[in-house]
């Protein structure tokens, strides 16, 4: 019997889950939820979403921070998703530097693509949700759907779109992504 379909969703990290310091999250005192993020992320693993977290840290190839504070900032935010019961299914982070011209670098796909290899889904069920146009040319280099939050670098996003460049859908953030992620895997 072929496995069933799993509900994916992959989500930016900077800017949707936690805030955009305009800067590298170096260390966990820097950390903070973004608006709606944790209430976002827990109705999504309520309803058994595998949850992807898709992340550029070039910070680390640019020789800004260290892989190692990068891991433990990881650890943290994982930590403290648990203890509200969030569950996330995989974390992929890109530490090339940026001009490295690696293949992993969102807007490049390789993250999401090593992520799922496994997994057996539906790509037109399936959403990227990000705040950066990379997002959103991640999600549509992958043939998937895009959400676009207003938070973090969102609103600036906004105004960059283009005619080519649109996402599926533009919310204020994570949580009113929600109930279109839903409907659109039932
Ligand atoms: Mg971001
Ligand atoms: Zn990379």
């Amino acid at each position: 019997m072929r496995n069933p379909h799993r509900k994916v969703v992959f989500i930016d990290r900077d800017g949707v889950i936690n805030v955009d310091l305009w800067k590298y999250v170096e260390h966990w005192k820097e950390f903070r939820f973004e608006k709606g993020a944790l209430e976002g992320l827990k109705a999504l693993s309520e309803k058994g979403f595998d949850i992807f977290i898709i992340s550029n840290q070039a910070g680390v190839g640019d020789g800004i921070f260290s892989e190692a504070a990068m891991w433990q900032v990881h650890e943290k935010m994982i930590a403290a998703m648990a203890k509200r019961d969030i569950k996330i299914r995989g974390t992929r982070y890109c530490i090339h530097a940026k001009k490295a011209k690696c293949d992993c670098r969102k807007p490049k796909t390789r993250l999401l693509e090593k992520a799922v290899a496994n997994l057996n889904f539906e790509k037109e069920k399936t959403y990227f949700v990000g705040d950066k146009t990379s997002d959103i040319e991640a999600g549509k280099n992958f043939g998937i759907r895009t959400i676009l939050v207003r938070t973090g670098y969102g609103k600036k996003t906004e105004k960059e779109l283009t005619k080519k460049l649109q996402p599926d859908h533009i919310v204020n953030d994570l949580r009113d992504a929600v109930p279109i992620i839903l409907k659109t895997a039932a």
